[in-house]
């Protein structure tokens, strides 16, 4: 069965065909800058045994020509994906914000989109992009099962003591005020692929999500019960350009005694803080060059960003009542052995011990870089929402 994969953003889709039940991906593809004269369609089939990569410029107006586009591509016969358009049997689209409706992977209907759409105040910048994605889909493939997987739903296992915010219960009854974290495919899809590894379902453990955005999840036997981003992916950990977890006090105190606006505040937050507020870089590349080159305050930052990581590290171990193996995952945590080493340091009492000669080596694949006799497997886990997401798909309209 051919499946579909769209992830759509404000001004770009992102999409994937997947073949399944194995997994086998027959094109990969970014529409950027849509409604701009210098939008740019890059793809990458991916027949057997060779990689080819087409880029194009070209003016795409709006979603609606990007999926045409992504139509055309699929059905140009060179390309050899599909010869007709009902042989895409399903679309999945990643959704960011499900709220608390939805706990899983549903088929689209009409009352879903309302839904999606009555989310969007809790993620303004992401859902309605993402409506607008299955929107057109159904328009450019109306035979398809639409299928919406979201980045919240693997979180909705947590209890209410790790969710509920601890401030008046009328702002969570009308407001819906409470953690709902993010990065819930990635979570979800590492922590699979962990529990196939170790060959386990039974484990303890916790994912660590490192890339612009970064987010950590305690995990037991499948289950989320734990994240550190919260209402916004703006708590928890350090991030390029997000501080984490901050005292709100800090905030009123900008707005009553500097006279800061929301929207300064927001900004602030948002796009001038994490990496870049302490170093003025949010690339994690970039920090690692400077601290190489004996930069005071990349030295700090980077310490600022691992010491939060440990810090979750020590509290996650509490509420799983034990730790069966830490997960590293995405650009920086599947990237930089020494991000990786210095989030583990020191914890040998918990039983981390992580093999330096391992963890330096560049590997792709999953793999393990703590030592024989760590009692804690530390894991390295390249991450795949978009296979996550056609695998939700697939077990959905199979
Ligand atoms: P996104 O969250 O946008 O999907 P990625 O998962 O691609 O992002 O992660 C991007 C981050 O990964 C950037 O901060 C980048 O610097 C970092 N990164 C990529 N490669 C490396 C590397 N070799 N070493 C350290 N960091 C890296």
């Amino acid at each position: 069965m051919k499946l579909l994969v769209i992830n759509a953003g404000s001004s770009s889709v992102k999409f994937q065909v997947f073949e399944m039940t194995n997994d086998l991906v027959l094109v990969s593809g970014l529409i950027e800058k849509i409604g701009e004269e210098s939008s740019e369609i890059k793809f990458e089939l991916h027949k057997a045994g060779e990689n080819n990569s087409v880029r194009i410029a070209e003016p795409i107006k709006n979603h609606k020509e990007a999926l045409q586009k992504v139509a055309e591509i699929l059905l140009d016969k060179e390309n050899q994906i599909i010869e007709n358009k009902e042989e895409i049997k399903a679309v999945g689209h990643r959704v960011v914000h499900g709220g608390e409706k939805f706990k899983e992977t549903v088929i689209i209907n009409e009352e879903v989109k309302a839904m999606i759409k009555e989310l969007s105040s809790l993620a303004p910048l992401h859902n309605p992009p993402n409506l607008q994605g299955i929107v057109v889909a159904t328009e450019v493939f109306p035979e398809a099962k639409q299928v919406a997987v979201f980045d919240t739903a693997f979180h909705q296992t947590m209890p209410p003591k790790a969710y509920r915010y601890a401030i008046p219960n009328k702002l969570y009854e009308e407001y819906g005020i409470r953690a709902y974290g993010m990065h819930g495919t990635s979570h979800r899809f590492v922590a699979n692929e962990a529990a196939r590894f170790l060959d386990s379902n039974t484990l303890k453990l916790i994912t660590i999500h490192l890339g612009n955005g970064c987010s950590m999840a305690a995990v037991k036997e499948g289950e989320c019960i734990d994240t550190t981003m919260g209402l916004t992916p703006l708590a928890g950990l350090v991030m390029g350009t997000r501080g984490g977890d901050i005292d709100p006090g800090v905030l009123i105190h900008l707005g009553s005694k500097y006279n800061l606006s929301i929207a300064e505040i927001d900004k602030i937050l948002n796009k001038e803080s994490g990496l870049k507020g302490l170093t003025g870089l949010n690339d994690m590349r970039d920090v690692l060059e400077l601290k190489e080159k004996g930069n005071i305050q990349a030295t700090l930052a980077l310490e600022v960003y691992t010491y939060r990581i440990k810090k979750y590290i020590g509290s996650y171990s509490a509420v799983l009542g034990g730790l069966d193996a830490i997960i590293f995952t995405a650009g920086v945590g599947e990237n930089s052995p020494f991000i990786r080493d210095a989030s583990c340091e020191g914890m040998e009492f918990l039983g981390i011990q992580i093999d330096n000669s391992k963890n330096n080596v560049r590997k792709k694949g999953v793999r393990i870089i703590s030592k024989e006799e760590s009692k804690v497997k530390v894991l390295v886990i390249p991450t795949n929402e978009e296979l996550e997401i056609a695998r939700q798909t697939f077990s959905i309209v199979k």
